[in-house]
């Protein structure tokens, strides 16, 4: 499949030469001709598979054709809504670059930063505008947004959106929205109560899947340390200490948390900044500046902060603290080994979250390869790693004869008991294999 094959137009075809992109990823080869067709969507895929490009290369293309070159008279057709500010400003960048040989304007508006930047280009006239909710229903209430002329109405990451509280924005913006419009509304999990909001929000839309949810990219190897949780920062150290390390994404749970892997890297003399909720808008932009262009070698940060985050070529990312919510581990991952390139996920667990560990694996379906081999081991593993348990076990269960079971009479070995081995994921996949995309349905 070629983009050629997709009937984009000359402009678009460009612009995406212009990126390196040589065909189009599963994702895209399905969701652009749907939308192309005017159709609702309903995406299930997570960052990293292309998405971005599956919903603004049509969105260009569809409004390139009734693009005015009257500056003033352009009014909001398209609408993007995205939860965190880094996305806003990532898919903004896309459509730059998608469209940088066609006669449209698009503008980003997002919280925490001053907003008279971000009124002046809404005062000029945009085509499409890219918005985290509360910004947008701000600028809207003070009368500088105008969505009556809308047409395209995108809403991206859907599942954060909930998760950080936005579904009331999000009910107040559909009442905003022309009800004739195109929806298309991804989410990278889609449990029930994402489905019934996309429910509220589409019309017979098509379905299409990009490695299911609970998938963990395949071309990141993953692995799991047990550690003891005041042994996790000399761990850190130790494996950081690795020049061959370019660079790394570290996740913690909380903002504090963060800030304290911060420091003690740096008292480490590991150049590290952090990225969370509680820095400025600029802060977390010169941080996440200083990550891409090597300044910073370990970027630690926070999920609603790294959210969006896209560095083409980051190898490593460590979960310092292991997710409560599983899905949270496939996100967090989702960093790496993105665009098809192999990448690392390091996990480091401590007894109390042998819990949210076991609900991980059960999601992703997959036992992560523990490291066993590091200087700091733990004291406690969890039953089913823990190999003296499991040779105290075979031994005492060796030396009892087989038992009779009377509810049902017939001969039980107690000593069949099944150690599973841990299933390496498999590397082979890059971001354009066919088969990781499905249409779901046409409804
Ligand atoms: P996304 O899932 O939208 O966050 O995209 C992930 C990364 O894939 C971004 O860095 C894009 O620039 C890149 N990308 C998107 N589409 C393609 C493509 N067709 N070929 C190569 N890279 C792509």
């Amino acid at each position: 499949m070629t983009f050629e094959k997709l009937d984009l137009i000359e402009p678009i075809l460009n612009a995406l030469k212009h990126e390196g992109y040589t065909k189009p990823t599963p994702i895209q080869e399905i969701s652009i001709p749907i939308v192309l067709q005017g159709g609702d969507l309903l995406g299930c895929a997570q960052t990293g598979t292309g998405k971005t490009a599956a919903f603004a290369i049509p969105i260009l293309q569809i409004l390139s054709k009734n693009a005015s070159n009257e500056r003033t008279s352009r009014k909001i057709k398209a609408l993007i809504v995205t939860p965190t500010r880094e996305l806003a400003i990532q898919i903004g960048e896309s459509f730059a670059n998608y469209g940088r040989f066609l006669n449209l304007r698009h503008t980003v508006v997002f919280g925490g930063v001053s907003q008279q930047s971000q009124v002046n280009p809404l005062k000029m006239g945009v085509d499409i505008l890219i918005a985290t909710p509360g910004r947008l229903l701000d600028l809207q209430n003070q009368g500088y947004i105008k969505l009556n002329d809308l047409s395209i109405f995108v809403l991206d990451e859907a599942d954060r959106m909930l998760d950080m509280g936005f579904i009331h924005d999000i009910k107040k913006l559909i009442k905003l929205i022309p009800a004739k419009r195109q929806s298309l509304f991804f989410s990278a999990t889609m449990p029930e109560s994402i489905r019934v909001l996309a429910g509220t929000i589409l019309s017979k839309p098509d379905e299409v899947e990009v490695t299911p949810a609970s998938t963990t990219a395949e071309t990141v190897q993953q692995e799991m340390y047990f550690v003891d949780a005041a042994n996790k920062k000399d761990l850190l150290i130790h494996l950081l200490q690795d020049k061959k390390i370019a660079s790394a994404l570290v996740f913690t749970r909380t903002k504090h948390g963060a800030d304290k892997v911060q420091r003690f890297l740096s008292k480490a003399h590991i150049k590290t900044e952090a990225i969370h909720g509680n820095k400025s808008q600029n802060a977390r932009q010169n941080a996440l500046r200083n990550f891409k262009d090597g300044t910073t070698r370990v970027l630690v940060a926070t999920d609603i902060a790294a959210r969006g985050i896209d560095i083409d070529d980051l190898n490593l990312v460590i979960n310092f603290e292991i997710p409560n919510i599983p899905e949270t581990y496939v996100h967090r991952i989702g960093r790496t080994g993105r665009a098809g390139l192999d990448g690392k996920a390091v996990s480091f667990c401590d007894v109390e979250e042998h819990a949210y560990l076991r609900d991980i694996q059960k999601l992703i379906s997959i036992q992560i390869p523990v490291v066993s081999e590091h200087p700091y081991p733990a004291e406690n593993l969890p039953p089913e790693h823990d190999s003296n348990k499991i040779k105290r076990n075979l031994t005492k269960n060796r030396n009892k004869r087989p038992t009779i079971d009377p509810s049902k009479g017939k001969r039980r070995k107690e000593t069949d008991k099944i150690v599973s081995k841990p299933q390496q994921p498999t590397k082979s996949n890059s971001m354009h294999e066919p088969h990781l995309a499905k249409p779901i349905k046409r409804s």
